[in-house]
C-alpha cells in the first residue's frame, strides 16, 4: 500500500472539487429533524475523516478544524479503529462552515466511488446508513453534473497516489453489495457519466436506471410523514418543502 498523499495534492483537489452538489440548500430540509443541525456536519451522526497530510494543509489555513474528542464508547471505538494515517476531526459547526475549507470527506458525502468487483469505478454510491436522515439520498436527480465530474477527478487523483484508500474504496463497494444481497435491494448508483444505474443483487449485474429507481427513505417517503417527522422532533417545518415534484 502507498500513501504519496501531500497536503499540496489536497490543495490541488480544494481547488478543483468545488462544485454544489446541487442547486438546494439540501441543510434545511435534513436539519428541522435533527435539532437544526445539518446531518452531516453533526459529529454525533458522521465523524469526519481526515487523511494526516489533508489535516496538515487544514491547520495551515484556518483554525476551523481540531482533533475530534470522542463524546461516548461507539465514538471512541470508531476513533480507535481507524488507521495510523487518519485522523477524525471535527469543526466549530455549520454555523462558522468555510466553504473552501471544507475537507474531501464534506465535500462528497453522502456520497463515496464506487467500484464493481472487477475495480471499475462505476459511479456514485451512498453512505447507506444515512438514509433515514439525510434527505439527499431520497433525492439524487437533483445531483449537478458539475458535481458529478469533478467528485470523480478528485477521487482518481487521490486513488493514483493512495493505493491504501483506492482498497478502502475496493472494501467498502463490496460490503455495500452484501448489505444489498442480504436485504435483497438494489444499489443505485449515479453513473461516473450521468444518469444512473443499478446493482442487482445476488448477481451483481449492472442495469440502466431511472429516478424512479431511487428509495425514498423514513421522513422522506411523503409530505405526510415528513411532516410527523419534524414535530417529533420539535423542529419547524422548512420554508421551501423538500418534496420538490
Ligand atoms: S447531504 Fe444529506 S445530511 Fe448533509 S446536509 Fe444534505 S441532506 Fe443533510
Ligand atoms: S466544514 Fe462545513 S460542511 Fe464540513 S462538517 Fe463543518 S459545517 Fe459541515
Amino acid at each position: 500500500m502507498t500513501q504519496n498523499m501531500r497536503p499540496t495534492d489536497f490543495k490541488a483537489i480544494y481547488d478543483r472539487f468545488q462544485a454544489n452538489v446541487s442547486r438546494f440548500d439540501c441543510g434545511r430540509f435534513c436539519a428541522p429533524l435533527n435539532n437544526g443541525q445539518p446531518v452531516c456536519c453533526d459529529t454525533t451522526h458522521a465523524i469526519p475523516v481526515v487523511d494526516k497530510p489533508e489535516f496538515a494543509l487544514l491547520k495551515s489555513r484556518t483554525d476551523l478544524w481540531t482533533r475530534f474528542k470522542p463524546h461516548d464508547a461507539t465514538a471512541r471505538n470508531i476513533v480507535s479503529g481507524l488507521h495510523k494515517d487518519c485522523v477524525a476531526v471535527e469543526c466549530k459547526g455549520a454555523r462558522f462552515c468555510e466553504r473552501d475549507n471544507r475537507t474531501l470527506a464534506c465535500r462528497a458525502f453522502p456520497f463515496y466511488p464506487y467500484f464493481d468487483r472487477k475495480g471499475e469505478l462505476l459511479g456514485l454510491g451512498t453512505y447507506w446508513i444515512f438514509a433515514d436522515r439525510c434527505w439527499l439520498m431520497s433525492n439524487m436527480q437533483v445531483v449537478e453534473r458539475d458535481f458529478i465530474k469533478e467528485f470523480i477527478a478528485a477521487y482518481e487523483y487521490v486513488f493514483e497516489r493512495d493505493t491504501g484508500e483506492l482498497q478502502a474504496m475496493k472494501d467498502h463497494s463490496a460490503n455495500h453489495r452484501r448489505v444489498a444481497t442480504r436485504n435483497n435491494q438494489p444499489i443505485v448508483l449515479i453513473a461516473r457519466d450521468g444518469g444512473f444505474i443499478k446493482i442487482m443483487p445476488r448477481t451483481h449485474e449492472v442495469r440502466p436506471a431511472t429516478e424512479r429507481d431511487i428509495v425514498k427513505t423514513g421522513p422522506y417517503k411523503n409530505p405526510r410523514a415528513y411532516a410527523k417527522a419534524v414535530k417529533e422532533a420539535g423542529g419547524e417545518l422548512p420554508a421551501q418543502s423538500p418534496f420538490i415534484g
